[in-house]
């Protein structure tokens, strides 16, 4: 039974806030879309969505369905996570969602607070800032579907719901638990159903994580759940091990790079020296099928416990000429459905540890496979965990690294096969 239950407006999001709890102890596994089953055993349980940009109706009706799949497992406290740059419109979905939530948990008032720290996201008196900018200064204003042009948190989640917003100042924060928790308790008797909690440093979080022990409901960027594993552990409920122990799997090895980011370019460009690896060249041959024999064909003899790699990826100069002759989105989806049919291929010749660099293109790689569930296991480097994801015909499933293009060390390719 999960000690806590998440809903995830993203993917990414979900795996960002998976990796946090592993690292405080809690084993975590993630969940695509709104579960239909019953739900894999783990500390955390993590329904990821698609509902940070979906019509209001449909991410208050997934995320509802999510909390009550988390409800009817055992989950003791409901976590709904948001983008650390509080993504969202006047219309929603961090409002609407946040409402529906409080109501069916009847919580009567739940904190919100999207600090990151780590990533430069912090709140002071209500304000989210990006690094030294505040969040409507920092190029989130031009963000496609979400442009943030106000910062004051109060202001915009106060224009997303019926219900009144107030603000724990970094000044509460900084004195501690206790008066954290008094101050949230004060605005909740006052009529306010969300706080805006202040946080600059990961030590504010940890207090907001304590004060909201007894909170039935969570708000907020994957930071603010630094503190959580520590409640359990204090009421007993945790016990020591270690989170991150993944059940080990045989097979071959393997790297697919759709990522053209500098990044993942210098990973590749480093790894060609240490493994056989095969660089697809889209612009010559514009075809999946083709492109899919030729993996196939180069693929024959070489698999094995050394990893192979196979990248679709190409310098700026060379994705601009494919956009320009396919256009943008057909390029891209042109390139992710050849590395989906590459990922089933491999999997299907028996890779079972395989990595996979660029974020689109891991979407595209974990729908052709028909992944249920990532468990989190340790990190490779920072915010790139292996996971143990569950196929549809394999119970014991595959070891899955999908890392975002520009994450990751120069030989992160080899790195994330040692030992
Ligand atoms: P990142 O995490 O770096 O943003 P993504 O996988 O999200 O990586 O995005 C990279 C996009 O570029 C994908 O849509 C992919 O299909 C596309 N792509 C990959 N290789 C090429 C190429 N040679 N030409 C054009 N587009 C490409």
């Amino acid at each position: 039974m999960p000690l806590l239950g998440c809903i995830a407006d993203d993917f990414t999001g979900a795996t960002d806030l998976a990796n946090t709890l592993v690292k405080g102890g809690m084993s975590a596994v993630q969940v695509i879309g709104v579960p239909d089953g019953p739900l894999p055993e783990a500390d955390a349980v993590i329904v990821a969505l698609k509902s940070r940009t979906a019509p209001v109706a449909e991410a208050v009706r997934d995320s509802l369905a999510a909390c009550d799949a988390l409800l009817a497992a055992g989950a003791r406290q409901i976590f709904f996570k948001y983008c650390s740059t509080f993504d969202s419109t006047p219309e929603g979905n961090i409002g609407p969602v946040a409402d529906a939530l409080v109501r069916r948990l009847d919580a009567g008032f739940a904190l919100a607070c999207p600090a990151f720290p780590t990533n430069g996201r912090t709140v002071y008196q209500g304000h989210l800032f990006v690094g030294a900018a505040l969040l409507s200064e920092s190029g989130m204003e031009n963000h496609p579907l979400t442009p943030m042009r106000d910062a004051n948190l109060v202001r915009v989640l106060g224009a997303q719901t019926d219900g009144a917003v107030g603000l724990v100042p970094f000044a509460t924060v900084a004195r501690g638990t206790a008066e954290t928790r008094r101050a949230m308790t004060r605005l909740k008797e006052s009529g306010r159903r969300y706080a805006i909690v202040d946080a600059i440093t990961d030590a504010h979080l940890l207090t907001i994580g304590e004060a909201a022990a007894q909170h039935p409901l969570i708000t907020g960027g994957s930071g603010v759940a630094l503190g959580l594993p520590a409640n359990f552990r204090a009421a007993g409920l945790l016990p020591e091990r270690d989170a991150a122990a993944l059940p080990p799997v045989a097979g071959h090895a393997a790297v697919l790079a759709g990522s053209c980011s500098r990044a993942t370019l210098g990973q590749i460009g480093f790894a060609r020296d240490h493994l056989p690896t095969l660089e697809l060249d889209v612009l010559t041959t514009p075809d999946a099928d083709a492109l899919q024999r030729q993996a196939l064909d180069w693929m024959d003899g070489k698999l094995g416990d050394m990893p192979v790699l196979i990248a679709a990826s190409a310098p700026p100069d060379k994705v601009a000429a494919l956009q320009q002759r396919l256009g943008r989105d057909a390029a891209g989806a042109l390139v992710e459905e050849t590395l989906a049919g590459i990922a089933a291929a491999l999997v299907a010749r028996g890779v079972r540890r395989l990595v996979v660099a660029g974020g689109e293109t891991s979407g595209a790689v974990v729908s052709r496979l028909g992944v249920r569930s990532l468990r989190i296991g340790p990190e490779i480097d920072p915010g790139v965990p292996w996971t143990q994801a569950e196929l549809p015909d394999d119970a014991s499933g595959i070891h899955l690294a999908l890392k975002s293009g520009n994450f990751g060390a120069r030989d992160f390719f080899l790195k994330a096969f040692d030992g």
